[in-house]
């Protein structure tokens, strides 16, 4: 007999209806606020199948969650992953609302246009500087050319093109304003974020953290910043720039906390899932969902939210990172 369907709420009554999926832990990039140089990575034959990941993802929207993220590591350097697109996508219009993605962008020149037959409508593109030696020096390895025909793919594909930038003091903190009129002549929303303090890099993150305010004032010296509703269901705080009318939104985690919101949940690619981006709480679900079936999945994914961190308590003056594992691992 099936069990009760119930929605997701966590001990504070906040219902979980956002899920970020991490595809995998690996990337042809090495961004040095995110992971070191030399990375060991999770055995491949600890994931979940991608077919155990579209199952995963069907409980969940059974279970109420209206939007999927596929992120990683670079989700677009596992092998099939297309296959999993269009599992996600076919769930569209039957309890999920959206299937969307974060990439580096390096593969979107080959697969964007897949990605939009599958089903997702807008992706978030991770792009830090639109200097090439800078581009090289962050990512250790990435070509910014490669990925600027990959937003072009994208956008020519007919995705919706929101940028990620990471404010980084002393690296890329006087193109605040560069970067906001590139995207707006393309159409693209930016989104700039503060450095967290997620496992092990080479050097400090304390020495580059800037404060998204930093940027906003940076962005104000040239806009008008009119305050805008828009919303996207994560912790953006969105400004509209009066010459452009494009968006550019805010992501504090550490100056400025909103977990009060929060709606999601991680799962890693090996199933394990995560309360919170900064908590060691977790559940695994790969062996409950291998051998316990449907009842135990769901005893499962209770206890997780039951005990699901009220918000980070990251601080990035700490010598230690808040939690050892890298972004790359839960899913960014
Ligand atoms: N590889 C994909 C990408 O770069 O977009 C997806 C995974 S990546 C972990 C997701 C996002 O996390 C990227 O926008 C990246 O800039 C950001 N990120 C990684 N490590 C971070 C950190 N320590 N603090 C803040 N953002 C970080
Ligand atoms: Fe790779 Fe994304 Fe991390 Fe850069 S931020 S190393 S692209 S996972």
């Amino acid at each position: 007999m099936k069990s009760k369907v119930q929605p997701l709420v966590d001990g504070f009554g906040r219902k979980i209806d956002y899920v970020r999926l991490s595809v995998t832990d690996r990337c042809n990039l090495r961004c040095r606020y995110c992971m070191a140089e030399d990375m060991v990575f999770l055995p491949r034959r600890d994931l979940l199948t991608l077919e155990e990941l579209a199952d995963l993802s069907r409980h969940l929207v059974r279970r109420g969650v209206r939007r999927i993220r596929v992120t990683g590591g670079e989700p677009l350097v596992r092998r099939g992953i297309l296959d999993l697109f269009r599992n996600l996508g076919a769930l569209i219009g039957h309890g999920l609302d959206e299937v969307t993605l974060t990439t580096n962008g390096t593969e979107l020149p080959k697969l964007a246009g897949d990605l939009a037959a599958a089903g997702v409508a807008r992706v978030n593109v991770s792009l830090d500087t639109l200097d090439a030696a800078r581009f090289a020096q962050i990512t250790r390895r990435g070509e910014l050319d490669t990925v600027l025909r990959g937003i072009a793919a994208a956008a020519a594909a007919g995705l919706k093109v929101k940028l990620n930038m990471v404010a980084m003091k002393g690296v890329n903190d006087h193109e605040f304003a560069e970067m906001a009129a590139w995207c707006a002549a393309r159409g693209h929303d930016l989104s700039i974020i503060e450095t967290m303090p997620l496992g092990e890099v080479e050097g400090e993150r304390s020495d580059t953290y800037l404060p998204v305010a930093a940027a906003r004032d940076a962005l104000e010296a040239r806009f008008d910043l009119v305050p805008s509703t828009h919303r996207t269901g994560g912790p953006s705080r969105y400004f509209e720039l009066g010459q452009t009318g494009s968006r550019v939104g805010f992501i504090s985690p550490l100056s400025n906390n909103f977990c009060a919101a929060c709606n999601r949940i991680r799962i890693a690619a090996t199933g394990t899932v995560y309360g919170c981006l900064g908590h060691d709480q977790k559940v695994e679900l790969r062996d409950v969902m291998r051998e316990g079936g449907e009842d135990a999945l769901n005893a499962a994914l209770d206890r997780l939210l039951a005990g699901k961190p009220e918000r980070h308590e990251f601080d990035i003056a700490r010598a230690e990172p808040a939690v050892a594992r890298h972004m790359s691992v839960t899913g960014g």
